[in-house]
């Protein structure tokens, strides 16, 4: 049984330091005793001696800032000593044949973090995101074993769809990805992943059941019962603008002429109400307090912000719209839901030096880590 191994070996590495350190005193003990005319020297060499592992532990850390020294791991880790290390299983429910797979907590994480985020993306947002996608796993497990999970019926916890969150197995991640990426940046969120193995996020002592992440947001982020029907402590409004300086989904545009606009309303909302909008009663309404609209206005129509980004493929439901003669142009903001960790928001964080758990607790509001 090979239990934790990347721990063991820095754990015994780090004895072995500390063993090399304690054999460096004394030889300098013994050679320099009795000659006093080199004490001072000696004292150097000791203290220079004391001060080399504190010099180690602190290079050690990944950010340098000190942080996380409990949780460093950047070893080279495999996907296999993570699937050894898993004590959990994740029922998997693979959409193009319909099978289940139970396959290994960290292994499962591992893979989503590669399928959901670029690997580009710095250390701490990777470990920010497998934290996330660790708690999605376990809460719909907790839900199954109660019955009530989405894919109950099919006998699996999670789907490998963006319906729960994107899994892509070694296989498939070599084919997309390439040879080249599996060697050089797989082993990077493989690191994120083992830093952070087992952690997952409670609030008020239970476990958090939708940690919810998008890709890009604009100033702040949404309140949950903007987007979705419920109210979810930790889903809050937050500011994320300081952070989406990277993104690329700031200021989109969507061009859509307003014959198009009225046949796809036509289509979703009746040909009635589509034939009243013109290119004189299109306006925002209003917005929540995230920024994106709640409502707009075609002609006697009107719409949620979110029914408007699905009616016409908008990147987001933060968007202005400029009407010029039969031509609509919408300039979004980010890329997403809005509810919940940026993606974009967290790799800027990072960038500034925020840990993950400052990620973390920064977009879950109240949020605390704890072991799953
Ligand atoms: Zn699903």
């Amino acid at each position: 049984m090979r239990r934790r191994t990347g721990l063991f070996r820095r754990m015994q590495s780090s004895r072995r330091r500390t063993a090399g350190g304690g054999r460096r005193s004394e030889r300098y003990r013994r050679g320099y005793s009795g000659i006093k005319n080199m004490i001072p020297v000696a004292v150097f060499l000791i203290l220079l001696a004391l001060c080399l592992p504190v010099h180690f532990s602190q290079t050690d850390g990944k950010d340098g800032s000190g942080r996380n020294q409990g949780s460093e791991r950047d070893d080279g880790v495999t996907l296999q000593e993570l699937s050894e290390e898993s004590q959990e299983k994740v029922n998997v429910l693979i959409s193009e044949t319909g099978e289940v797979r139970e396959i290994p907590l960290e292994e499962y994480i591992a893979c989503v973090v590669a399928s959901e985020m670029p690997a580009e993306f710095e250390t701490e947002a990777l470990k920010a995101q497998a934290v996330a996608a660790r708690t999605y796993a376990a809460a719909r497990k907790a839900q199954f074993e109660e019955g009530g999970c989405a894919h109950s019926d099919e006998g699996a916890y999670v789907c490998d769809t963006t319906h729960c969150q994107v899994y892509r197995d070694e296989t498939a991640l070599k084919e997309i990805k390439g040879d080249q990426w599996m060697e050089e940046s797989f082993p990077k969120i493989l690191g994120a992943v083992g830093q952070t193995e087992g952690e997952v996020l409670y609030y008020d002592g239970k476990l958090v059941e939708q940690p919810l992440f998008f890709s890009s947001g604009g100033e702040r982020t949404e309140n949950s019962e903007d987007v979705f029907v419920s109210a979810i402590p930790y889903l809050r409004s937050v500011e994320s603008g300081d952070y989406e300086e990277d993104s690329p989904y700031q200021g989109v545009e969507t061009q859509i002429t307003l014959q198009e606009l009225k046949t796809k309303l036509a289509a979703e909302y009746g040909e009635a109400g589509a034939q009243t909008v013109t290119s004189e009663n299109i306006s925002i309404l209003g917005r929540t307090d995230g920024g994106s609209v709640s409502q707009i206005r075609f002609g006697e129509l009107t719409l949620t912000g979110r029914q408007t980004r699905e009616l016409l493929g908008l990147k987001s439901a933060d968007f202005e719209v400029d009407v010029s003669g039969d031509t609509l142009t919408f300039v979004t903001t980010g890329s997403g839901h809005g509810v919940g960790l940026s993606q974009y928001g967290a790799d800027g964080m990072a960038e500034q030096g925020r840990d993950y758990r400052e990620i973390l607790s920064h977009y879950y509001s109240g949020v605390e880590i704890g072991q799953i």
